[in-house]
């Protein structure tokens, strides 16, 4: 029985003057988004593409559900994958791609009506093409991955080139797909895009790996001081509060103030104590941009 777990062992890829990926393991857990994030140049490609046999690693593995994906007797039900924006003939329509690539894996063209409808794309399933924007050719690509009804769904940069609303429904669909119990791996270079999709991150720099986990736990582990945004028509009892606490204090617009060095519940206890009034007490968590940038400080050069 197939439990969708993606497993990436010791995987390394080297061309001829570059090492694209370097020695790199992770797992990628079932019922999951999880982030496939790093810089331009990192191996995320390369690293997708041989989890997908499209290319040859120089050392090391990758399974899918225990199985190279060249050794699945069924590919299409094992993974799908969108790794560009999809190409179809420019004079056939969607639902005529489609049937085409779904009678070569021996699927049936119902199969094809029912992704169409899960992309959004049925009033669009008769257009040619040519005709058609970069968000409808990546629905088209997901309808495509998906028509095998995989365990696993493989994404390179899935948001380019989609508007707010495109990436919205995406997340949507790509959420509700991992609540069904399946494996999503999304590659991104959009961190923010990733803090609000994903449940696990796995980041890589240079072909390594530099930390995986959940999100929370990635952000929530970063090394700076806590930091907590506050609102109080007593300000300057509170300056005086928080520096003898040894903390900093900065304003932040709109009134409010940054305290560094204390989080929320050691302003809201130095707040009670010296009979300070509070209009916001808020936990300032680190983005994951902020982590990111720390974890691969250094790592990024352009290669
Ligand atoms: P990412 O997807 O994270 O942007 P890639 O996997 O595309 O990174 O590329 C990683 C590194 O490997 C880059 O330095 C890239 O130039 C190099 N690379 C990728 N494919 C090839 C190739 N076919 N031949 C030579 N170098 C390559």
């Amino acid at each position: 029985m197939s439990n969708g777990q993606i497993v990436v062992s010791d995987l390394t890829k080297r061309y001829k003057n570059v090492t694209a990926v370097d020695h790199l393991s992770f797992v990628v857990e079932p019922g999951r988004v999880t982030g496939f994030l790093g810089p331009n140049g990192a191996g995320k490609t390369t690293t997708l593409r041989m989890i997908l046999n499209l290319v040859t690693p120089t050392s090391g593995s990758a399974t899918i559900s225990g199985l190279r994906y060249s050794d699945a007797p069924e590919p299409l039900r094992l993974a799908g994958a969108i790794l560009e924006a999809s190409a179809a003939h420019k004079g056939r329509t969607a639902r005529n791609h489609l049937r085409i690539v779904a009678a070569a894996a021996g699927l049936p063209d119902a199969q094809v009506d029912k992704m169409l409808e899960l992309v959004g794309l049925t009033p669009a399933a008769k257009r040619k093409f040519r005709g058609y924007s970069l968000g409808m050719k990546q629905r088209l690509g997901i309808a495509q991955a998906m028509l095998g009804d995989p365990q696993v769904l493989i994404l390179d940069e899935p948001a380019n080139g989609l508007d707010p609303e495109g990436i919205r429904w995406m997340r949507g669909l790509l959420k509700g797909l991992a609540q069904q119990g399946r494996t999503v791996l999304v590659s991104s270079h959009l961190l923010s895009e990733m803090e609000v999709l994903a449940d696990d991150v796995v980041i890589i720099a240079a072909g390594r790996l530099v930390t995986q986990g959940p999100v929370e736990q990635i952000v929530g582990g970063g090394t700076s001081a806590p930091r907590t945004r506050v609102r109080t028509p007593n300000l300057t009892e509170l300056v005086t509060a928080v520096r003898t606490a040894g903390a900093t204090i900065q304003p932040n617009g709109n009134d409010s103030h940054v305290i560094t060095g204390l989080d929320a519940p050691a302003v809201g206890r130095l707040a009670l104590q010296g009979g300070i009034e509070l209009h916001e007490l808020v936990n300032e968590r680190p983005d994951l941009e902020h982590v990111f940038l720390e974890l691969t400080q250094g790592k990024a050069a352009i290669r």
